[in-house]
């Protein structure tokens, strides 16, 4: 373990703007592991400045995905046993409106040390400015048009500007208010030293004047960010690399306000296969999607991990807890991590295949009621016996109903399909006859023992020197009306756990009347 020679205090700090991303899973993840491995702390911080991207019931669904999913954090908000939202923490509230006094505040102090001032640009005049900008291939940058006004200048732009109404915010502001405006140093430059990417250097002049205080008296991200990441004695900001560039504004906030930056880690951007920057389709990026389309949160958790990070062993397949034993932030990538679904997809297999069957039953379960299965009808032993003979062939649990459909309802198939290509619907007939008349001596008991089932059956085709496929192919279509399934031997015995024997001999009489 690092010592880092304080406690360790990292944050999740997300928008609350619809679902989980799933580089935000990665982000949280890796925040969370960093914490524990290193017996720090966790926060989970809620960005809300922009007010107009704010979605209905987005907080309660993250925390409900975290709680799901099994990243916990030590402060903030978090679901009860009751699934109500509850927050603790001696450093709250987590929940950025809930704290504009503070951002205010901030931005006040900031104007009298001559760090920030008052904007008074139209949004016409900025978009003018950006396109004559962008007209002389020039980066848009807003061009100081009001850092320099004196005392006099500010006192009537103030009284004029708050004569024009609008949204007032009480205090010295009775009506509309100017935005606020760091001032960003006009020489020298500015280091981020980051744990991942090493050292960037900045030239300050080359960086925006950014908005810190909006006129609706919200802070931005950047104020924001900086004055809860101090408030909150957050050690390490852990987040995406798209935040890069706000990094040296917002390191020159901390030094304005005299303050110590935390450490940062930027993680690199996750790419489709394609090289191409991950998709935002909901439905491709969403961790709930994923989590429906029945990826076990095991698998989903240690395939993330894998995004950016890799423990430099051939070892694969981690736990949660395995995770936090490892984790490092040295051994993060500053190459993209490709995002790839045959490897989530190996990863989900493996899971599936190291669950005891039981379990997988209850996961299963939903699965197989929207394939109109009432599962209730059935013995648990049954519905068990299913995922032993399936589980080694699924890559997720969404494809269980599908795949296991015909053990509750023989589907209609094609006569066609129980003539092995060596051989004639004739011959297709007698054998399934035979089968017929040698399961029908058998109790059910017998059937469930697929072994002693195999052995019989083999001996039988050798005794009569039969093709084997000429006997196993017939038998298997008629029990599954399937082009393809698991053995004959393992679908009667899973249907002798099930239906049991009149079922057998009833899809096996069935098929050699097809014919
Ligand atoms: N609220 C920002 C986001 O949702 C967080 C950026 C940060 O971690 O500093 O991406």
């Amino acid at each position: 373990m690092v010592n880092y020679g304080q406690l360790i205090r990292t944050r999740f700090a997300p928008s609350p703007t619809g679902f989980v991303h799933i580089g935000s899973l990665r982000t949280a993840l890796f925040a969370y592991l960093f914490a524990r491995h290193n017996n720090g702390q966790i926060i989970l911080r809620i960005e809300d400045t922009d007010q107009s991207r704010q979605v209905e019931g987005a907080v309660e669904n993250l925390l409900k995905v975290m709680k799901h999913i099994g990243i916990e954090f030590d402060e903030g908000f978090y679901l009860d046993e009751n699934n109500t939202v509850q927050e603790r923490g001696a450093f709250g509230p987590y929940l950025q409106s809930l704290r504009l006094e503070l951002y205010q505040k901030y931005a006040q102090e900031l104007i009298e040390k001559k760090n920030a001032y008052y904007c008074f640009c139209s949004s016409e005049r900025l978009d003018e400015l950006r396109k004559e900008q962008t007209a002389l291939k020039k980066p848009p940058m807003y061009d100081g048009h009001c850092r320099n006004l004196n005392p006099e200048e500010l006192e009537i732009k103030l009284a004029e500007f708050s004569a024009q109404g609008g949204s007032a915010s009480g205090g010295k502001f009775a009506g509309k208010r100017p935005v606020v405006r760091f001032a960003i140093p006009k020489e020298g430059q500015t280091v981020i030293h980051d744990l991942i990417y090493g050292e960037m250097t900045y030239e300050n002049k080359l960086l925006d004047d950014q908005v810190i205080l909006k006129s609706d008296g919200f802070p931005t991200y950047h104020l924001a960010v900086v004055v809860d990441d101090h408030h909150m004695e957050i050690t390490h900001v852990i987040r995406g690399d798209e935040w890069i560039p706000s990094t040296p504004k917002h390191i020159l906030i901390y030094q304005a306000l005299g303050w110590q930056p935390s450490q940062f880690a930027h993680l690199p951007l996750i790419l489709n296969p394609d090289k191409s920057k991950l998709s935002k389709r909901q439905g491709d990026v969403a961790v709930e999607d994923f989590l429906s389309k029945g990826y076990l949160k095991e698998a989903l958790i240690n395939f993330v991990a894998f995004l950016g990070w890799n423990p430099k062993t051939t070892q694969e397949i981690f736990s949660l807890k395995d995770l936090i034993n490892k984790f490092d932030l040295k051994n993060i990538n500053k190459a993209a991590p490709i995002f790839d679904t045959n490897k989530l997809d190996w990863i989900n297999g493996q899971y599936i295949r190291a669950k005891n069957s039981g379990e997988l039953v209850n996961l299963a379960l939903s699965y197989w009621e929207q394939q109109g299965i009432n599962t209730e009808s059935y013995n648990r032993g049954f519905l068990t016996a299913i995922l032993e003979v399936e589980k080694s062939r699924l890559k997720t649990l969404s494809e269980i109903g599908e795949r296991t459909k015909y053990f509750f309802e023989l589907p209609s198939y094609d006569a066609n399909l129980l003539t092995w290509k060596k051989s004639t619907p004739e011959d297709a007939k007698v054998k399934l006859l035979e089968i017929h008349d040698l399961l029908a001596q058998m109790d059910n008991e017998e059937l469930k023992e697929q072994n002693k089932l195999e052995t019989k059956i083999k001996s039988i085709i050798a005794e009569k020197n039969y093709d084997t496929g000429s006997v196993l192919w017939p038998m298997r279509a008629a029990l599954t009306g399937m082009p393809a399934s698991p053995s004959p031997f393992e679908v009667t015995s899973v249907l002798a756990h099930g239906p049991g024997k009149n079922e057998i001999l009833r899809r096996i009489k069935l098929a050699a009347d097809k014919i």
